[in-house]
């Protein structure tokens, strides 16, 4: 029987020939093997053929991706053979020495050094630590532009498979961005410093200037009012002069003169002027001394020696105090417990507490009614005091200066602008604070947490 088969093709594209062909009188099963080892070889052909293929495009592939990643570098990169003649460089070298790959290939890596100290140090630095490569070496590399690229560069041998060498891989950081970079930050870092000072001394100055602008006010009034009393007083103490001189060079006899001189120089208004006139300048002092008083309190020149002391009891005496001043229509309730142990100074407290009722007063003394409720609470650390009044509450534009000193809405005599001021100094000295809010049911809200007493242990 005779095997009927398709003509199949060769690698070659030729077909294989009919097993008749070939060589007549061979036995069929001979032929048969033939083409089955025929066969297999084909196979083996294809399948060795699309291996390759394979390869070839992983190959492609892995060369493609070595290019790309060769290519985004921004490092530099030459591969050079043992003496130093380049085989191999990246995209970013030849940006860095204006000089394309086919021109670096072959040339030696030293001739691309700036100049000739440069040059000798790669050389010697080729020659006797080839072996070992070496980190961070700093020359400068030709530039396209003829000018020296600063360069940091890392030598890295490359061995054989016998571990022969056979040449080195050399990277490079060109550090004159880094420099630039670094340059640029510490002069931003400078800069910023620089604000930073002029803020804070602009900020120094702005308080200094309100610190004395207020001081000015306040002192304005009550000196100029003793200094217009001096000038009077100057003024009376001349004429009383000649009235006395007069009454002791004329003696008795002349009583009707003296009576004219006397009425002539407006005697007896003087002596009528003198006690309120003095009365004036003892204000006036008084309120001079005031003013300085707080402002020691306020820079903390006088500090009193603590003692222990019942927060509780400071507060109804404030209350007192101040409810001697005010109109029947103002109202202050006190929720506190008996027992409100501090340590510290209870003037100052008093005079925190004493402020904060005043501003209260103050503050609703437009409206009829006015109240202000003063809640405390003993907690186990820390003792709490809450200032609540129904008055129109504090705008917000303020709420973040209440503290500042010299800040004041009130018009002129009527406030000086310490008096919080003063109280948060005093209650941050005992370790406390004080804060200033309002409340959604309207009025404004005075927060006080101080530290409590603790029972020695
Ligand atoms: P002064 O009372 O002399 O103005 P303060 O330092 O005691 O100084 O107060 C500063 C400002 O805070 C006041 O002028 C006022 O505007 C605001 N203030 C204080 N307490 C209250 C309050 N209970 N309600 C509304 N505003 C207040």
């Amino acid at each position: 029987m005779t095997a009927k088969r398709p003509a199949r093709p060769l690698l070659d594209g030729s077909l294989l020939p009919e097993p008749a062909q070939l060589l007549e009188g061979v036995n069929e099963k001979v032929w048969i093997e033939v083409i089955q080892k025929m066969d297999e070889v084909y196979n083996d052909l294809l399948q060795y053929e699309v291996a390759l293929e394979q390869n070839n495009a992983a190959l492609e592939e892995s060369h493609r991706f070595i290019a790309s990643i060769l290519a985004s570098m921004s490092d530099i990169l030459v591969v050079c053979d043992r003496h130093g003649a380049i085989e191999e460089v990246n995209p970013a070298f030849q940006r860095y020495t204006g000089r394309d790959e086919p021109t670096l290939k072959g040339t030696s890596i030293f001739d691309l050094f700036a100049d000739d100290k440069a040059r000798d140090k790669a050389r010697s630095f080729f020659a006797s630590q080839s072996h070992d490569g070496a980190q961070d070496v700093e020359l400068p590399l030709q530039a396209e532009d003829g000018g020296a690229v600063p360069v940091s560069f890392n030598w890295t041998p490359r061995l054989s498979g016998t571990g022969k060498l056979i040449g080195m891989v050399v990277t490079g950081r060109p550090v004159g961005e880094l420099r630039r970079a670094y340059r640029e930050l510490r002069q931003t870092h400078e800069d910023l410093k620089r604000t930073q000072q002029q803020l804070l001394h602009s900020e120094k100055m702005a308080s200094l200037g309100r610190l004395v602008a207020g001081v000015a006010h306040e002192l304005n009034n009550p000196i100029s009012f003793v200094l217009g009393n001096v000038l009077a007083l100057k003024r009376y103490a001349g004429r009383l002069e000649t009235y006395l001189e007069a009454v002791h060079n004329r003696g008795c006899d002349c009583i009707p003169e003296l009576e004219e001189l006397r009425s002539e120089l407006r005697i007896d208004r003087i002596l009528e002027d003198m006690s309120p006139l003095i009365d004036g300048m003892i204000e006036g002092a008084e309120r001079t001394r005031d003013i300085v008083d707080g402002l020691k309190r306020f820079s903390a020149l006088d500090r009193e020696a603590a003692e222990r002391f019942n927060l509780a009891e400071v507060v109804q005496r404030a209350v007192r105090w101040v409810a001697k001043s005010a109109p029947p229509s103002f109202t202050v309730h006190t929720e506190l417990p008996a027992e409100l142990p501090l340590r510290g100074s209870p003037g100052q407290l008093q005079q925190v507490v004493m402020n904060l009722v005043q501003n209260a007063l103050q503050a609703t003394a437009a409206q009829p009614g006015g109240e202000l409720l003063i809640s405390g609470e003993l907690g186990d650390r820390e003792l709490r005091l809450t200032f609540h009044d129904n008055g129109p509450g504090i705008p917000d534009e303020a709420l973040g200066h209440l503290f500042d000193p010299f800040f004041t809405t009130k018009p002129v005599g009527e406030g000086t602008g310490l008096g919080l001021s003063i109280s948060y100094g005093i209650v941050e000295r005992h370790g406390g604070r004080i804060v200033a809010s309002n409340h959604p049911e309207g009025g404004a809200v005075f927060r006080l947490t101080l530290p409590r007493d603790l029972p020695a242990a």
